[in-house]
């Protein structure tokens, strides 16, 4: 009787499981760390049902001074793909490989990019890091659209069953990209020539400046690490007077501080918060990376396209 009652038992749980579509299995899906929450998004675009996404630093968190903690050691012991930045901007990552046993490949997703050099002049004193290229490449959609790409083709070395959906997720998703580069373009050119010039706290819009001709200027450098100096602050005070710089912007990574003080002794007016190097919150106005887009250049744009009211 008893092995009758297991076997009715083994033969429901067997039809249970054939019931479910095979991707909605927690255990059946690929296992796969990201980073920073932009890398995140990403990889849930391309990999949709078949893969199941640990971000490291997550909504609004700085990915330069990051600490890990024991849970990402654990994710990433499980992974069997890790999906990093790269260009120096993940410091922390070396490390959290070793000690966390993992043996997943790592695809780096700026791979194929031309770096910008990162500005290292700024608050460099007294700190022994290495800023010498701008990791912040995500704030530009044609690199965007590299992420993608690399993570694609990741993806696919990582869990070959599942090429057709992964081609399919990240060539609908590379549209949406498309469309949102068309945006911004049409915004840019809603602003007036003279206008098109703001301040941030860190320079993190490097690749967002090449790629569409707006000049951000940030009292402090390519990473969060370095304090900007009272000369660097002082010095950007002179730039936004005499630039007649119209607007300064709040960043969800840095303390707001800094920028609050340049606005104040500058005139300039506080533009919004824009996105950097995370995502918000699912809630927030900038949940996704093509949210996130969306959301920076309607801010732009409104803090720049008009003149003083
Ligand atoms: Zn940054």
């Amino acid at each position: 009787m008893p092995n009758r009652r297991a076997f009715v038992r083994a033969v429901a749980a067997g039809l249970l499981l054939t019931a479910m579509p095979l991707a909605a299995r927690a255990q059946d899906k690929l296992p796969v760390v990201a980073s920073f929450s932009i890398l995140g998004d990403f990889v849930r675009e391309v990999g949709g049902d078949r893969v199941s996404v640990t971000t490291l630093v997550g909504a609004n968190g700085d990915a330069h001074v990051y600490s890990p903690t024991p849970a990402d050691a654990k994710a990433m012991a499980a992974a069997k793909l890790i999906v990093v930045n790269g260009l120096k901007f993940e410091g922390w990552m070396t490390r959290l490989i070793k000690s966390s046993g993992a043996r997943a490949s790592i695809a780096t997703a700026t791979a194929g990019i031309s770096p910008l050099k990162g500005d290292d002049d700024h608050g460099k004193a007294g700190h022994g890091h290495d800023h010498d290229v701008d990791p912040h490449a995500w704030q530009s959609v044609s690199n965007a659209k590299v992420y993608v790409g690399n993570i694609r083709d990741a993806l696919v070395k990582a869990d070959p069953a599942g090429k057709d959906s992964y081609e399919a997720h990240a060539a609908r998703y590379l549209a949406q990209l498309d469309a949102v580069d068309g945006e911004i373009r049409a915004a840019i050119a809603h602003i007036p020539a003279d206008r098109r010039k703001a301040i941030t706290s860190h320079d993190a819009f490097g690749y967002f400046v090449k790629a569409y001709g707006i000049a951000f200027i940030a009292p402090q450098g390519v990473s969060t690490e370095a304090e900007a100096s009272a000369k660097d602050v002082a010095r950007i005070i002179r730039q936004v007077k005499a630039e007649k710089v119209p607007a300064v912007f709040l960043e969800n990574v840095t303390n707001p501080r800094l920028v609050e003080q340049i606005a104040r002794e500058s005139g300039a007016k506080v533009g919004g918060r824009i996105y950097s190097d995370a995502l918000s919150d699912a809630a927030g106005p900038a949940g996704t990376y093509i949210q996130m887009m969306k959301h920076n250049i309607s801010e732009i744009e409104k803090a720049l396209a008009a003149g003083p009211a």
